[in-house]
């Protein structure tokens, strides 16, 4: 991540016996995940934006059906988070959300729970699992 909250991300998936590598960006205060190629990464973290010059195409699927708030990134969603404890303090809403959580089925989407951790192996791995 660079300091503007800018973000780059690398996946990997497994392809007839070979890794297949995605970097994808997102500038600052964007909600929008872009798909660039790999000498894309260096620029963004080095600029805190995309490289005007290099092709990048705008990532629309999702495979999250959580229904819930989502936040492209997880600087985004400890805001959602701490918007929601405000609006929890100033009028009881009931439950209180309690933490901010990558999405299993999408690395691109954060969303707010009211529950507790439940352990440190809950981290994500959803997409680390050959398809
Ligand atoms: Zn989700």
């Amino acid at each position: 991540m660079h300091k503007n909250g800018a973000a780059v991300m690398c996946t990997a998936r497994l392809k007839a016996g070979r890794w297949e590598l995605s970097y994808y960006a997102i500038e600052a205060g964007s909600a929008q995940w872009m798909r660039i190629r790999r000498n894309g990464l260096a620029y963004l973290l080095e600029h805190g934006a995309l490289d005007p010059s290099a092709p990048a195409g705008a990532v629309r699927d999702t495979k999250c059906t959580c229904r819930k708030v989502h936040a492209p990134t997880e600087a985004q969603a400890l805001r959602f988070l701490d918007r929601a404890r405000l609006k929890h303090l100033l009028r009881d809403t009931g439950k209180v959300e309690e933490r901010v959580y990558r999405c299993p089925a999408d690395a691109r989407r954060w969303h707010m729970t009211s529950q507790a951790q439940r352990s440190t192996k809950e981290a994500w791995t959803a997409v680390a699992r050959p398809q």
